[in-house]
């Protein structure tokens, strides 16, 4: 091998952008060292002192000029958000940016309320007061995914800010440029530059991050790498949020209204490319139904206008982000069409760049990889069952539970089964949007992670909660400090057994 090229260090130093529907570089950015990002840190925990400083409400109104900003340039930040990630226009608005614009005004008008001390009566120590009220953490690191590489690091972002914390992110060497136009934003605000940075690297720089001395980690991606992030948190006993893979299924009931699922559920599973860690990943129609339900998915998806984004026409669906992710889409099919499923729609790349056709699925089995691996792509594995017993059983053998759909007419049964499936959210009659909806909690269990982010509960876990119990009467002793005696012992009993009789 000859000796390495003056640009194969260059490229090694540098994470180049492209436009994955096209293949058009749109820049490149630094991978940047591990001593570069704890200079971040240290320069984001000088700027925090000040900022934490402030009365929640100042700190509002001064997030609040950064809002604004994202919501006169939102044309210019769809712009990009379609061009670096892939989707369209129309969900760049509606996922990313809009959402970001409602997240912001809900917690700037909240956090005063939210984060405001809470006095905790006492039902037993009459004599004291208790209360707790909620310190900003320090420093706060987001790393986080390429499939919302706006509203995941952004939102998590506005919220650590509110809470007074200083703020590092992390995002994903697929998608680095939109993190930046974020920053770029945050300093036309005229917000301290120091308190938000963005840090661009590859999976080093996000391990560098946790080991740069933060305060908490809230990271948002796969399962394999948050067990890898646990781990390092756990070591520094750094508290972290994990917001880990899903693997969302759908019970659609044999009372559903047919029209209606089958349009929810083309969304549900096709909407930015399927890179949704709560898109519908796998199907179970009631028998009753199962026919209807996926000859209505097949002529839906059919009608499903793809093209590259960046262009001016209206599209449905776009490209995939990444070519990696791609390829697991391909193996996920093919492994379950080898296994005996049948194609019913789609099932190829399209165009030149990453396009991937809208792809249906139907009589699949619960053993396939297509119903138990993640697939992140645009694909809807069916399988028809026998009843919703049977449904939930299935739904819930999964070690993933981020998400849960459930389809019926009958609203009481709706919940009814919500309520037995394994899932940190479950809808019934719809799908993915609670992600918009910054007031409920967001997470999951089993393996989709640890930790809850948006809600009130999400908010203040970006603080510290300290707790001060003061007195309200002041005597001259407490009955239980020293010295005990052996009255003292009978009359404690005594009013133990009134106490407690
Ligand atoms: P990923 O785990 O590959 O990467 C996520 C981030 O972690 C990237 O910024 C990456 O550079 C960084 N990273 C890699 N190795 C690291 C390490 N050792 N230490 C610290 N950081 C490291 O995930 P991805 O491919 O970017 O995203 C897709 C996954 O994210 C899917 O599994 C999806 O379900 C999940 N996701 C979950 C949610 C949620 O809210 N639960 C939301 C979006 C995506």
């Amino acid at each position: 091998m000859g000796a390495l090229q003056r640009e194969d260090i260059e490229r090694k130093d540098r994470i180049v952008s492209r436009n994955p529907a096209t293949g058009e570089v749109l820049g490149d950015v630094p991978d940047q060292s591990a001593a570069e990002v704890k200079q971040a840190v240290a320069r984001a925990r000088e700027a925090q002192r000040s900022w934490g400083a402030l009365p929640v409400k100042e700190r509002c109104t001064r997030v609040g000029r950064f809002r604004d900003q994202v919501v006169r340039r939102a044309p210019e930040l769809c712009e990009l958000i379609a061009r670096e990630g892939g989707k369209t226009r129309a969900e760049a608005l509606s996922m990313e940016v809009m959402l970001i614009a409602d997240l912001a005004t809900y917690f700037i008008k909240r956090a005063p309320k939210i984060l405001a001390p809470e006095t905790i009566p006492l039902h037993l120590l009459k004599n004291r007061g208790s209360y707790v009220h909620y310190v900003p953490r320090g420093v706060v690191g987001i790393i986080a995914p390429w499939n919302f590489p706006f509203s995941i690091p952004v939102g998590e972002a506005v919220m650590a800010l509110l809470a007074g914390n200083g703020v590092v992110v992390k995002p994903s060497d697929v998608t680095p440029l939109i993190a930046l136009k974020a920053k770029e934003l945050y300093d036309a605000a005229g917000l301290p530059p120091d308190l938000f940075q963005v840090v661009t690297g590859r999976g080093p720089a996000g391990a560098a991050l946790i080991d740069a001395g933060i305060d908490y980690c809230i990271f948002t991606g796969s399962t394999t790498t948050g067990k890898k992030v646990a781990a390092a948190c756990g070591e520094r006993l750094i508290p972290c949020t994990l917001e880990l893979g899903g693997k969302a299924p759908a019970i659609v009931c044999a009372d559903a209204d047919v029209d209606r699922t089958a349009r929810a559920l083309v969304w549900g599973a096709f909407a930015n490319q399927g890179q949704v860690c709560v898109s519908v990943e796998r199907v179970y129609a009631h028998q009753a139904v199962h026919d209807e339900l996926v000859e209505k998915i097949v002529a839906l998806t059919g009608k499903l206008r793809q093209g590259d984004p960046s262009q001016a026409e209206t599209l449905d669906t776009g490209a995939m982000t990444w070519d990696r992710q791609v390829e697991i889409v391909e193996e996920r099919i093919k492994s379950a069409l080898d296994a005996g499923a049948r194609l019913r729609a789609g099932g190829q790349r399209r165009g030149q760049g990453l396009q991937f056709q809208p792809t249906v699925i139907s009589e699949c089995r619960q053993d396939m990889d297509v119903m138990r691996k993640e697939i992140f792509g645009p694909v809807m594995p069916i399988m028809k069952v026998r009843d919703e017993e049977e449904a939930v059983a299935l739904a819930n053998d999964s070690q993933l539970g981020l998400a849960a759909y459930v389809f019926t007419d009958d609203k009481q049964k709706g919940r009814r089964l919500a309520e037995r499936i394994e899932a940190g959210t479950v809808m019934v009659n719809d799908v993915l949007i609670t992600y918009g909806a910054p007031e409920t909690p967001w997470g999951g269990v089993k393996q989709s992670g640890i930790g809850r982010t948006h809600s009130d509960s999400g908010l203040k876990d970006l603080c510290q909660t300290r707790h001060v119990n003061y007195d309200r009467l002041a005597l001259k002793r407490e009955l239980w400090w020293y010295p005990y005696s052996d009255k003292l012992y009978q009359q404690t009993l005594k009013l133990m057994k009134w106490i407690f009789r």
